[in-house]
């Protein structure tokens, strides 16, 4: 059971093999055990779960099922949770239990699958490594020394390490994709606007999206077509009919053993002209050496200006994360410092007590771009950028269908090997960043291991709304492969 499919696990509860609470006891087991090393978890709701299950179960056997009802998950702690705690691994929110459920939250909720607990991550999602967490880093289960990548690394250590089948997440700059690579698990990012924002706490609004994790495209494509719908408390979310984005991956009929003959994948020059370590290129060339296998022809093509992707992100994302992150000042949520003198003195001893170092040096970066005098030298520029990035995305899609390449540039580095040096932290997310700022939506897939069994990933990227192609694109790869099927020794499985 701990490493079937959620289409095993379905028909497992639908025929009566297991019970949807002796499902979550399995799980709730496995975290308890695991957790200590593997810090994936921030909260476990052990007793919010099992009545969650019993609920399940009711609705399962009054034959009122749905492809989630019953199935254990995880939410990334950025999520707001009614009744349970909500950190956003954060000191500033460690003692925060929200009053509502995010939308994300309640669909999920709605579909009848059962939340086990809240998932580790970097503060406020800042970090490509979960060491920004206020609660400790989480750990790579493929190898505990090293970090399970960020910001989302507990919910993608939880998934890769089988203490949960699936997990949400959310990328701002990578933050689904980069731990997915990092811990072998399959990770979905979709279009800017499908996922509603309304609750997830915000890093960078003009970037942050909900996101799936799971083992396989299969179980994103479940997990995906649950968290996403219209919600008119979120301005940007998208008024788009209900998808069904498992419906999406079947193979054309007659495809034969070429499911993908058509599919043009490019392949941007840029991405593969320097930057990538030499096992995570000998795993790029064979998957794709393997899409090819499946009827897919390559075309080269190209993104000139995706070198500019971090520096217009780390304007950006800072500008929005200073003004976002204005509302935790002690008074309305969160944690408020002990001694103050006047009012000025509380909320800045609160700010300084209850934030990190990486997020304190956003807001400070943030509030200087934004600031009277640079706001036209650094912000304006930086939208100029993005604006020159999302058109050389439109170009390079109007001469292919996905476009391919690494995730990250390296497998998981040793907790500890970024030491004090953020921008080389920053220069991790090369791959990924683009993705955000244009809007579009990128799944990664693992592709192989590098030295010492650490995962490499695959990245697909797609046009606006080419979820469904990106997720059967990957799914015909791991109907012809074993990648995704396997698991690190750590936790047993
Ligand atoms: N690593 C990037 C950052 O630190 C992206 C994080 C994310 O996607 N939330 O901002």
């Amino acid at each position: 059971m701990i490493n079937a499919s959620l289409t095993a696990l379905r028909r497992a509860l639908d025929d009566k093999q297991i019970s949807s609470v002796e499902l979550a006891g399995l799980f709730l087991d496995r975290i308890e055990a695991h957790n200590p090393v593997l810090n994936a978890f921030i909260t476990i709701d052990r007793d919010g779960a099992l009545a969650a299950a019993g609920d399940a179960d009711a609705r399962i056997a009054r034959g009122a099922a749905g492809p989630l009802t019953g199935i254990p998950l995880a939410h990334k702690d950025v999520f707001c949770t009614e009744g349970v705690l909500t950190t956003c691994g954060s000191k500033m929110l460690a003692n925060f239990v929200s009053p509502y459920d995010a939308h994300v939250v309640t669909l999920i909720k709605a579909a009848g699958a059962v939340s086990l607990g809240k998932t580790n991550m970097d503060e406020f999602a800042m970090g490509s490594s979960n060491e920004n967490s206020h609660f400790g880093p989480a750990r790579n289960p493929w190898n505990t020394a090293h970090v399970p990548g960020g910001s989302s690394g507990g919910s993608a250590a939880a998934v890769a390490s089988r203490l949960v089948p699936i997990a949400t997440g959310t990328d701002t700059g990578g933050s689904v994709r980069q731990p997915a690579a990092f811990t072998g698990v399959t990770g979905i990012k979709p279009t800017y606007g499908v996922v509603s924002r309304y609750g997830m706490i915000a890093y960078a609004s003009s970037l942050d999206q909900g996101g799936a994790f799971g083992a396989s495209a299969e179980d994103c494509a479940l997990l995906l077509s649950a968290m996403t719908g219209f919600d008119a408390r979120d301005s940007t979310s998208l008024e788009r009919p209900p998808q069904d984005y498992a419906a999406a991956l079947a193979p054309v009929a007659g495809a034969g053993d070429k499911p993908l003959a058509g599919l043009r994948i490019g392949l941007p020059r840029e991405f593969f002209a320097e930057g990538m370590s030499d096992e995570v290129r000998a795993a790029v060339d064979a998957a794709l050496d393997q899409y090819r296998a499946l009827g897919a022809t390559t075309v080269e093509v190209s993104l000139p200006n995706a070198k500019l992707a971090i520096p217009a992100y780390y304007v950006i994302a800072p500008a929005e994360a200073s003004s976002n992150l204005s509302r935790f000042d002690g008074v309305r949520y969160g944690h408020r410092a002990a001694d103050y003198g006047d009012l000025n003195d509380m909320y800045c001893k609160s700010r300084a007590e209850g934030f990190g170092a990486e997020v304190k040096r956003r807001i400070l970066v943030g509030t200087y771009v934004l600031s009277h005098g640079y706001y036209d030298a650094y912000y304006l520029q930086a939208q100029k950028l993005r604006r020159l990035i999302a058109e050389d995305f439109r170009r390079a899609l109007g001469e292919c269908d996905v476009i391919a390449g690494p995730t990250t540039p390296t497998t998981a580095w040793a907790l500890g090997a970024m030491g004090d040096d953020p921008v080389q932290m920053y220069l991790a997310d090369i791959y990924t960043i683009a993705v955000n700022l244009a809007g579009l939506p990128g799944l990664s897939h693992p592709c192989g291991f590098g030295a010492g069994s650490l995962p490499i990933g695959l990245q697909l990227i797609g046009n606006y709304f080419a979820e469904g192609t990106l997720l059967a694109t990957a799914h015909q790869y791991q109907q012809a492969t074993d990648w995704h099927q396997r698991r690190p020794a750590v936790a047993g499985v």
